[in-house]
């Protein structure tokens, strides 16, 4: 029953004895009190409901209203709008270099900044607009009628002003994107979408700037939504194939395991590097099939060349997305048993953005799969922040130096310092380090010279499918152990 409900129900059961009746006489009868103390307490309740209904629409730290409500809302004015023929402009707002800010002044001074901005924004809106913190430091604002590209460009000019924080001033600014209802899209999701889009754009034309849906913008969507739909065709057509690299022993040279790459055939524009799908396929949820399908079919080549001792492991990578699944370590032991590649002979390479975010559940999968003998690598180690928390906290057995670190090693002496001493702390701890994107001999050396047991890169070999990497690995084996530096790729060749 509603509290309306409720009201009815009580003032039905209680007509003989109304309000009136009540003072009038000296001694309150019991089912009156018992009205008045219900009647406190419907309205108690009711009250206690509005509150949680506000809050659950509110964004605490700004006060201003949430996703949730922003979407509900969008949602309703374009109904209304359909209605009237009128139009709606909706504005994404991401501030510029926040990230930053929290990095350098801490998370309380972000918070205020956030706190600043949300007032500013309100300050600003004309009363028929509303504005919404969608989270992080991403806001939104829906406005009425003609004049969109003015409101983007004074949205851009309120927040490039300076802002004191902590008796500091700071402008970070933000950048703004816009997509305008019936023009764009005639549809709540696609408007989202497209200024979403279009905040993208300005974003890579370096920020502090507004864009607008456009044309090329249009194209873009179209391009991309027929990948879409091709990408999920893909996965059952088994047009997604594993791909090799090898990773050598740095004091001889010879391949020890493979790292295995996804690459789409697609059948119109050739093959396909992750980079043109992967992220795609997190957006859709595809990722989890990509990652078994790639396991599965690269599985079966592994699991052969172990057998026939061409090589000790093998890797893959897994997607974050699929690490914060509670079952995933379960379920990769289970596929696992569907191969004939030994758990002791597979390494599962992880990156630390999953880790961080959930501690507790990295730790259980990561045990998990140890107990199994699987073995976890910390991938593109050298990129964030917190590596050596993790690696610290964590049973890892191998880290993965990220190939912008390798790049500069032989380039800047100081880099060259900082890989020596990552290797000396990793082997401290008794991991083993693999030393990624290895392009030239110099890199080599040093790394070789510092301490560095394992190295991948294009210097050794690049990427190549089944079929060669097994030509690859007979030839190492065959080859008598050198040193790896001397010309390496006639050793492994590709096409
Ligand atoms: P990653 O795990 O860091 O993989 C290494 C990437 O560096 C590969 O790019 C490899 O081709 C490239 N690389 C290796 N040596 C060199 C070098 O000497 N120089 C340069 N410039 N690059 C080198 P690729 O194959 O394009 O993969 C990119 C990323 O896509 C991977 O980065 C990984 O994060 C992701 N990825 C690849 N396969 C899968 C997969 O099956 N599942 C998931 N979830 N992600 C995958
Ligand atoms: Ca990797
Ligand atoms: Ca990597």
């Amino acid at each position: 029953m509603s509290f309306n409900g409720v009201f009815t129900w009580l003032a039905l059961t209680h007509r003989k004895s109304s309000f009136s009746d009540l003072r009038r006489s000296d001694t309150v009868p019991d089912s009156a009190q018992k009205f008045n103390e219900l009647l406190a307490r419907v309205t108690q309740l009711e009250a206690e409901r509005n509150l949680t209904l506000r809050l659950a629409q509110t964004d605490s730290l700004t006060g201003l209203v949430n996703r949730g409500a922003f979407t509900a809302s969008l949602y309703e004015r374009l109904d209304a709008a359909a209605t009237d023929s009128a139009q709606v402009s909706l504005f994404v707002i991401d501030l510029d270099r926040f990230k930053h800010l929290n990095d350098t002044l801490g998370h309380h001074a972000g918070d205020l900044f956030l706190a600043e901005v949300g007032e500013r924004l309100r300050g600003d809106a004309r009363p028929h607009e509303l504005v919404a913190r969608l989270g992080g430091d991403e806001f939104a604002l829906i406005s009425s009628g003609p004049g969109a590209a003015d409101r983007a460009r004074r949205l851009v000019e309120l927040l490039a002003q300076p802002h004191l924080i902590y008796g500091r001033q700071i402008s970070p600014g933000a950048s703004v994107g816009v997509a305008v209802y019936p023009d764009d899209a005639a549809e709540a999701g696609d408007l989202q979408r497209f200024a979403d889009m279009a905040l993208y754009s300005a974003k890579m034309q370096g920020g502090r700037r507004w864009s607008a849906f456009d044309a090329e913008l249009r194209d873009e969507n179209r391009r991309r939504r027929t990948l879409e739909d091709e990408l999920r065709r893909a996965i059952p057509a088994g047009e997604i194939e594993p791909w090799f690299q090898p990773v050598v022993d740095a004091k001889n040279g010879q391949i020890v395991s493979v790292e295995v790459l996804a690459r789409w055939r697609h059948p119109e524009q050739g093959l396909l590097l992750p980079g043109a799908f992967v992220p795609m396929a997190e957006e859709l949820g595809l990722i989890g099939r990509i990652d078994e399908a790639v396991f599965a079919a690269g599985c079966q080549s592994a699991a052969a060349w172990v057998e026939a001792g061409l090589i000790e492991s093998v890797a893959f990578n897994v997607s974050p997305h699929d690490l914060l699944d509670p079952a995933f370590s379960r379920k990769l032991i289970g596929r696992l048993a569907q191969t004939a590649l030994p758990a002791t002979a597979l390494t599962v390479e992880i990156t630390e953005t999953f880790l961080l975010q959930d501690l507790a559940l990295s730790r259980r999968h990561i045990e998990r799969l140890n107990a199994k003998g699987v073995h976890i690598a910390l991938d593109d180690f050298g990129t964030g922040y917190s590596n050596l928390r993790a690696l610290m906290h964590l049973p890892i057995q191998t880290v993965k130096l990220d190939r912008s670190l390798i790049c500069d090693v032989a380039k800047d002496g100081r880099v060259a310092k900082l890989v020596a001493s990552m290797l000396h702390a990793a082997h401290a701890l008794g991991v083993r380090i693999v030393a990624e994107g290895v392009e030239d001999e110099a890199q080599a050396i040093i790394l070789r010279a510092a301490g560095c047991e394992r190295m991948q890169g294009y210097w050794f070999a690049r990427p190549m499918p089944a079929d060669q990497m097994e030509t690859a690995l007979r030839a190492s084996h065959a080859a008598a152990p050198s040193t790896f530096i001397q010309e390496p790729r006639r050793r492994y060749a590709y096409s």
